[in-house]
This record gives structure tokens, C-alpha cells and sequence, in this order.
């Protein structure tokens, strides 16, 4: 999608979701009591395209010989994130403006102020070290870890008013809750803000009962929340989100071999389902989290600018050794050959679904100008709306159309619908003229459209019209299950 086409970027997200929502792709949740923030509901079409999406990133990582599934449960024991350092670490800084009462995680309140502001920031942080890189980064994870000698100094960004933020403060991220009827301390656990430490509880219990040796991994794909400072950028950051995480085992000494292999993996990923590669990049994180010794995310240009979809993180041993040393309970590895015992090192590959829905979403919206014949011999533009999804992504595989509805046309429609309906999502559609039918699927993505129409009467055939080119085939109405397979593969 070019910025000719669409001149203002805002405007593409607008347009996304108001097509989620009249396609029912995504919905605000509890709409009918106002909403609530952060959360969303996914509609026929969105929960459709979820499934896909979580379907093929299960398939690409857990059919393979070296990694098993697992499906945790979301309510751990509350000594879990005390290991894993959430309680004391999963914390974001933030600041409220006094003036507009905008509140803003410190690190995201860097990337938003202008240019202008940024660099009166920038240039009274290298005052107090002039040896600090100035790149982008540094200087704010800088900012980040310390914002209060900097805050008189910031314009707000909403409101346009300066000296009005507040002091930062903490705000663990995690949500609470309690097992049982007494709300108190004793009885509280964490909906889990992610999916990784419920495999590396498992890890002694998948090691034993499926006899992998290393390297191997672990994968799952699950809820995940977190109490989000902002929310904002529709599903971009939720409270409630679903992760697709997989930790790969392996030897110490083979590090940095399986951190390359599956950062290259993982970005193949986005490409061979029909992300743009432009729209990809490497972010090679400068500063890491306490538990990590290497850090790359693959990045998506969303409509409003660069966002993380997914991290690869060497996270080292850390985490198998800090659940040994809470639950007494020893997580190690014993090479037969080597006669090595040793607590293996970990590479996570952890990416959002729904952030991946997001991107993948944006990645199919296009608008194209069209040239169109009216029927008193003049010419007329109008844009086609497409989701241009990867045909294994979209929702609705086929459309299934009666070019009128007399003759028989819609039986043998009905019968080609319920045919292909055994094996995915179809559409039957019989009202309208068909170039309406078509721009309809466009709309929602469905890569095929087929139409029933006279000469199917006589020689069996329909025509199948490509969603992105627009051409249509005509093929015997027997082959078509085999003619949308070869094109899924
Ligand atoms: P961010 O810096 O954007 O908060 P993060 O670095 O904390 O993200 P990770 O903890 O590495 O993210 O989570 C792995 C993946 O989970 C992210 O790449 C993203 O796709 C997804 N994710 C994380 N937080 C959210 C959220 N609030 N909403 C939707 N997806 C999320």
C-alpha cells in the first residue's frame, strides 16, 4: 500500500478498524456498556484469522522432531513469578501530566515528545555524562531509568504544557487475584503476564516423558495479561493478549549457533505467510532485561511507525537456575555421552498472536483505484478495498456464487459450498450483482470466488476469480477442492 494511494497514515488505522469492526474481524469488548479499555473481541472473521495465524505458527514449531507442545495453566503457584523476577522487576515507570492528566510509561513518553523537546533532553543528559552514546536508544533507556531530573524539562505531548508531570513512579503490571473466598495475601495469584515460565516449570515433566535430548524446545501458544500503563494503538498493546512462545534447550557452548538459527527462522516466518519484507526489521536491543545475554525483536512498520512483533532472547540459564534454587527442586541435564550434568541455556522465541494479527492485518490492507465501464459508455473510478491475506490466513477460503438464481445454478452452488465446507470457511453468496459479490470478499480476503453460470449447466465448468489479480479461470467444478489445495500449500 503506497502513501500515494493513502495519504495519511492515521488515517489507514482508522480505516482498519472500522473494517474490523463492520467485517467482524474485532470488536471493543462489552461494547454495549461503553467498552473496556484494552480489551477486544474477535469476531467471526477475526477469530477465524486468529486460529490461522496460531495454526501455522504451531505447525511450523512444534512439527518438527526436537520440540513438544504444552498447553500451562494461567493461574500458577504465586512463588513462580517471585523466581522468574516479576514480582520485584515486571514494572513499568510512569508519569501523569497535572494539566491534560495524561498518563504516560516513561519510555514511550520519550519516543512521543517532538523532536524539538527531544533533543533539550537529549543535550542535558550528555551534560551529566558526556561519554553516553546519543543514539535513540541509549539515551532512553537513559531517560528511562531515570526521568526525574529530566521531567521539568518536557512539553507534554497531548496537551502542549510543560513543567506539569508528576514524579515517576512504579507500577507492577501484573494482575492479582485470589485463590478461594478470603481475599488476603496469603491466598494471591497472578494471572500470568506470560507463557514462558509455565514451560520451565514443565521442563523436568516434558524432558522425562517424551525422552528428548538437547537441543530441544518447548512451545505454546496462550493468554497472557498484563496491566497496561497506556493501551493505545488498537490490539498493539492490550491488557489481555495471546502469546505463541517456544524454548529451545541447549547446550551453554551452542549459544550463539541457535540464537542466529532461530532469530532467521522467526523472520522467515513473517515472510513466508505474505508480510511484506520491507515492513520487517531486526532490532538489536543495546540494553538487556536482568535475565538476558543476547536480544534481537523483529520489528513491523505498523500504519503509526516501527513495533515489536516478536522477541528472540538468549536468556541464558537464568531461569531454570532461579527455579531450582525457589522450589528446591533441581532443573538440570545429564549428557550421556558426555557425562556432562549442567543446566541448560534457553532460547526463547516469543511473539504476540494478536499483536501478529494486528501486523498480519496491516500487512493485507490495500486500496486500489479502479477504472470502471458504466453502462451508458462512460468511465468512472472507485477503489477496491482487499485484504491481500496469505491464502492459509484468511478467514473465508472460497466464496460460492450463483451468477443468477434460476436454472439450477444455485443447487449446484450449494452442493460445491457444503463440498468445501468439510475441509474450511466458505461463503455463500446469491444476492447482488456479482461484481458487488466479489468486492464484498475482497474486503474480508477471501482469495477465491466461484461462480456457477450457464455454461457450468452444459460443460461442468465455473470460473474462479483471483482475489488479487482479479483473473478468472475456468476449471471443472470437480477439481476445485484440489485447485484451492494446491494454492493453500
Ligand atoms: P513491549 O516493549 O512492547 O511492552 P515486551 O518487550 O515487554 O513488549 P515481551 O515481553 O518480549 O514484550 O513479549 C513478547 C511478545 O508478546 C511481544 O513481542 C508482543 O508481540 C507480545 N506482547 C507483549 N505485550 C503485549 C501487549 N500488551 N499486547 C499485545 N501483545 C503484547
Amino acid at each position: 500500500m503506497s502513501d500515494k494511494k493513502n495519504s495519511n497514515k492515521s488515517d489507514v488505522t482508522e480505516k482498519i478498524v472500522s473494517l474490523s469492526k463492520r467485517r467482524g474481524l474485532i470488536f471493543q469488548s462489552s461494547e454495549i456498556y461503553g467498552g473496556l479499555n484494552g480489551c477486544y473481541d474477535y469476531g467471526p472473521l477475526g477469530v477465524e484469522l486468529l486460529r490461522n495465524i496460531k495454526e501455522a505458527w504451531w505447525k511450523e514449531m512444534t512439527y518438527r522432531e526436537d520440540v513438544e507442545g504444552l498447553d500451562a495453566s494461567i493461574l500458577m503457584h504465586p512463588r513462580v513469578w517471585e523466581a522468574s523476577g516479576h514480582v520485584e522487576h515486571f514494572s513499568d515507570p510512569m508519569v501523569d501530566c497535572k494539566s491534560c492528566k495524561s498518563r504516560y510509561r516513561v519510555d514511550v513518553l520519550f519516543e512521543t515528545l517532538s523532536a524539538k523537546n527531544k533533543k533539550v533532553v537529549i543535550e542535558e543528559i550528555l551534560k551529566t555524562d558526556s561519554s553516553l552514546s546519543d543514539s535513540e536508544d541509549s539515551m532512553k533507556d537513559f531517560f528511562t531509568n531515570d526521568p526525574n531530573p529530566y521531567l521539568s524539562l518536557l512539553v507534554c505531548p497531548n496537551c502542549g504544557n510543560k513543567e506539569t508531570f508528576t514524579e515517576a513512579r512504579s507500577f507492577n503490571l501484573m494482575f492479582k487475584t485470589f485463590i478461594g473466598p478470603l481475599e488476603d495475601s496469603s491466598n494471591t495469584v497472578f494471572l500470568r503476564p506470560e507463557t514462558a515460565q509455565g514451560i520451565y516449570v514443565n521442563f523436568n515433566n516434558v524432558k522425562e516423558s517424551s525422552r528428548q535430548k538437547l537441543p530441544f524446545g518447548i512451545a505454546q501458544v496462550g493468554k497472557a495479561f498484563r496491566n497496561e500503563i497506556n493501551t493505545k494503538n488498537f490490539l498493539f498493546r492490550t491488557r489481555e493478549f495471546e502469546q505463541m512462545e517456544m524454548q529451545y534447550f541447549i547446550n551453554p557452548a551452542d549459544d550463539d549457533k541457535w540464537f542466529e538459527y532461530w532469530r532467521e527462522q522467526r523472520f522467515n516466518w513473517f515472510i513466508k505467510y505474505g508480510m511484506d519484507p520491507a515492513k520487517l526489521k531486526l532490532h538489536v536491543h543495546e540494553k538487556l532485561a536482568h535475565y538476558a545475554k543476547a536480544a534481537v525483536d523483529i520489528e513491523f512498520e505498523f500504519p503509526f511507525g516501527w513495533g515489536e512483533i516478536e522477541g528472540i532472547h538468549n536468556r541464558t540459564d537464568f531461569d531454570l537456575k532461579r527455579h531450582t534454587e525457589f522450589s528446591g527442586k533441581k532443573i538440570e541435564y545429564f549428557d550421556d555421552q558426555t557425562k556432562e550434568r549442567f543446566t541448560p541455556y534457553v532460547i526463547e522465541t516469543s511473539a504476540g498472536a494478536s499483536r501478529s494479527f494486528f501486523a498480519f492485518l496491516c500487512n493485507a490492507y490495500d486500496e486500489e483505484e479502479m477504472v470502471k465501464e458504466n453502462s451508458d459508455g462512460t468511465s468512472s473510478t472507485e477503489t477496491r478495498t482487499v485484504l491481500r491475506f496469505h491464502p492459509s490466513l484468511a478467514p473465508i477460503k472460497a466464496a460460492v456464487f450463483p451468477l443468477v438464481n434460476r436454472d439450477g445454478m444455485q443447487d449446484i452452488a450449494q452442493n460445491i459450498s457444503a463440498e468445501l465446507r468439510k475441509n474450511f470457511k466458505v461463503f455463500y453468496d446469491d444476492s447482488g450483482a456479482v461484481g458487488r459479490r466479489y468486492r464484498r470478499q475482497d474486503e474480508c480476503g477471501t482469495p477465491f470466488c466461484i461462480t456457477v453460470d450457464s455454461d457450468t449447466l452444459t460443460d461442468n465448468t465455473v470460473t474462479v476469480r483471483d482475489r488479487d489479480s482479479m483473473v478468472q479461470e475456468r476449471i471443472n467444478k470437480d477439481n476445485i477442492q484440489s485447485y484451492i489445495n494446491s494454492k493453500l500449500s
